[in-house]
């Protein structure tokens, strides 16, 4: 008896015509999430993809460990492959295979799938001789197909017999890279990489930019955000991240532009530049961990000056959470702890006072031009540095 994993496709089964091209992203994208473990061969049919260790040494707690994070996958489960595709191989193999869950459940019932239409036995038929082989080892078990403690699941397949019970919740979603390409615009806090993760949810593939204004911001600032990116990928895959030098920048919004009105130009600046990235590496969408209402650069007035400034469609994932709910997916994606460490982010460098929350758009152009940043804005792009994520 050979031990497998077992994971069922999502919301791939609804793509009809695109499924064979959801399922080809979805085995690759498993494939280089376990390559540092070992080979494995990876084989899909019915929405059931089977992932076979080609060597022994093989972690399969830490496969699954990573399975867990795939995106497009619903649940998953290590199965064993029985020996033989007969009857009497199922029967062997599914009392010794779950002992031990069974030996300290009172109740259990077998569900039977049998997509090989060959085999000599239907699915009740299955169901009833399995359940009798594990009664007649573990007496002391109930059926009860209501809410047993364990649903014994037999699946007779083109490519064999597989036992297993209680699948694990996957990370559901659809595969990264089916659902195009997007920048994440990323700061050092809680937010960005919580929309970073919803975003790669959605079947995005992500490139990363980040604004650094050195020396207001630190060396150990940017590194955070290497370092968040590093958490993110492990469900959204490597990516590249540009850091933007924003200092001049800034420096001539403090020194040009009226106060009141800083945070919103910056944000423009940021919106435009990052639009000129993403063109760049052929993104279509830009996304931001903007939440309404939770500062004053996130009213909608201050959100629709921020969007009038790219003409690519943003993202906002976050847009209708509380700050709760979203800390809540941060421990979820182990990003809070690193997200709470206290390096200050260029967002915080000459904050103004009383930062306009209505701010009117005509005025705030108008502010922007007399400034004239183009010439910043294309020294900052001259001046890209690019880091890998992996
Ligand atoms: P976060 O927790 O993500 O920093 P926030 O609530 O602090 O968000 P802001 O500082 O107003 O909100 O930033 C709003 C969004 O702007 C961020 O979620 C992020 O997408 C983007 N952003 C902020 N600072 C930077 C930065 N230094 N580089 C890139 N993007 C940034
Ligand atoms: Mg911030």
């Amino acid at each position: 008896m050979k031990e497998i994993l077992l994971l069922k496709d999502g919301e791939i089964v609804l793509k009809g015509l695109n499924r064979r091209q959801f399922e080809d992203v979805l085995k690759k994208n498993i494939k280089n999430t376990l390559s540092p473990l070992g080979r494995f061969e990876i084989t899909s049919a019915q929405s059931t993809v089977s992932v076979k260790p080609l060597s022994d040494d093989i972690d399969l707690d830490e496969a699954c460990e990573r399975v867990g994070r795939i995106f497009g996958i619903v649940s998953y489960s290590r199965a064993a492959l029985c020996d033989e595709k007969t009857l009497e191989s199922v029967l062997k193999t599914a009392p010794e295979y779950l002992a031990k869950q069974l030996r300290t459940a009172k109740t259990f019932k077998v569900e039977a799938k049998r997509s090989d239409k060959k085999f000599p036995y239907k699915s009740p038929e299955i169901c009833r001789e399995t359940g009798g082989a594990i009664l007649a080892k573990f007496p002391h078990l109930k059926v009860d197909v209501k809410n047993p403690e364990v649903t014994v699941y037999v699946e007779i397949r083109d490519h064999g017999a597989y036992i297993h019970a209680n699948p694990i919740r996957g990370a559901g979603g659809i595969p990264v890279g089916t659902g195009g390409r997007a920048v994440i615009l990323i700061s050092g806090g809680i937010d960005s990489p919580v929309a970073a993760y919803m975003m790669a949810k959605r079947g995005i593939k992500l490139t990363a930019v980040h604004f650094a204004s050195p020396p207001y911001t630190s060396r150990r600032a940017e590194d955070k955000v290497v370092r968040l990116l590093q958490k993110v990928a492990r469900y959204s895959g490597a990516m590249k991240m540009y850091t933007v030098p924003f200092t001049k920048l800034q420096e001539k919004l403090r020194d040009d532009c009226p106060e009141e009105l800083f945070t919103i130009i910056m944000r423009r600046l940021m919106m435009q530049i990052s639009q000129r990235i993403a063109e760049q590496n052929e993104c279509q969408a830009l996304i931001t961990g903007e939440s309404l209402g939770q500062v004053a650069s996130q009213t909608i007035g201050a959100l629709g000056c921020t969007d009038e400034a790219a003409d690519m469609v943003v993202f906002r994932p976050l847009i209708g959470m509380d700050k709760q709910e979203i800390i809540d997916i941060s421990y979820k994606i182990d990003t809070f702890e690193t997200s709470i460490e206290p390096y200050e982010d260029c967002c915080t460098v000459f904050t103004p006072k009383h930062p306009r929350t209505k701010p009117v758009l005509k005025f705030v152009k108008q502010a922007q031009e007399n400034a004239g940043f183009e010439p910043l804005i294309e020294e900052a792009l001259q001046n890209l540095k690019i880091t890998y994520i992996s």
